[in-house]
């Protein structure tokens, strides 16, 4: 049976990186998007002249009609779905909590926490044993700022990702007699697009010397940990939260 793999946030940065891997390993892959539709669109047309099959769908993972629309789409369009990489995570701007506005914090909690609940909600209807599905896999993209909870810059994002930890502990024990392995792969420092979008491009080589490896990581580095985890080589790993962070 082929793999059908949903990455959100599969347009830019770890996502993207995540999806070429696995067309290039064989598998079929929905490449969600919220904005940047060139962005998507040029990802599966490479995938695609390198004879791999891939599908971008546009949806706001904070927002629960397009989850379950995008879904639907990807039942009609693609076929039955074998994986999900809830990858899809923003960080605001560097600030301390006592300037955080309340809109603030519920947009990076829709996104982040919510958005990854909505969507694994979806993929378990279609992938549970008990719901006629042939069983599945999910990775949610936590991160290492769970570890020292980002002080002076996002410690809302920390805590959205304190609870994405806690998400798969829970959800691993719930699925795991339906055939549904869920683990997390924690990134430390990646040398994505996601820092500047924050509004410091250079955070990257700010930290990377006070890092064990003395260097970033790379999003493919991340990939293939999501991938693997995705694989049957990890068949009996389920609730493990992994870090991939250079000993950080
Ligand atoms: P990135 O380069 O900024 O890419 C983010 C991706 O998520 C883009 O494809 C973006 O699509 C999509 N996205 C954002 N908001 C969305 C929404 N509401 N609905 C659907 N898609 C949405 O980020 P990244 O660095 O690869 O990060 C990916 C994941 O890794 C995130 O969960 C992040 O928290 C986590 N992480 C990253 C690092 C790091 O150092 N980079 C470290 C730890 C954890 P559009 O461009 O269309 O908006």
């Amino acid at each position: 049976m082929k793999n059908i793999i949903l990455i959100t946030g599969g347009s830019d940065g770890i996502g993207a990186a995540t999806a070429y891997l696995a067309a290039r390993r064989g598998s079929t892959v929905c490449i969600n998007y919220r904005q940047n539709h060139a962005a998507a669109n040029k990802i599966v047309t490479a995938i695609r002249e390198e004879g791999g099959e891939a599908f971008a769908f546009q949806a706001d993972v904070s927002d629960e009609a397009a989850v379950e629309n995008m879904f639907l789409a990807i039942d009609r369009q693609v076929g039955p779905l074998t994986a999900l990489v809830n990858n899809a995570g923003i960080i605001e701007s560097q600030q301390k909590l006592v300037d955080m506005s309340a809109a603030r914090l519920h947009k990076i909690f829709a996104t982040n926490v919510i958005g990854s609940f909505v969507c694994a909600r979806e993929a378990i209807k279609r992938m549970a044993v008990k719901v006629n599905g042939t069983g599945g896999t999910i990775v949610n993209v936590s991160s290492t700022a769970v570890k020292h909870g980002a002080p002076f810059e996002f410690i809302d994002y920390a805590a959205t990702k304190g609870a994405i930890d806690t998400f798969t502990l829970g959800l691993s024990k719930e699925l795991a007699d339906d055939k549904i392995r869920v683990n997390a792969v924690r990134p430390g420092i990646i040398d994505t697009g996601i820092h500047g979008k924050a509004g410091e491009p250079g955070r990257v080589d700010r930290i990377k010397a006070q890092l064990p490896m003395k260097r970033a990581g790379q999003p493919e580095e991340v990939a293939s940990t999501i991938l693997w985890l995705l694989s049957d080589e990890a068949s009996y790993i389920t609730g493990a939260l992994l870090d991939v962070s250079g000993g950080r």
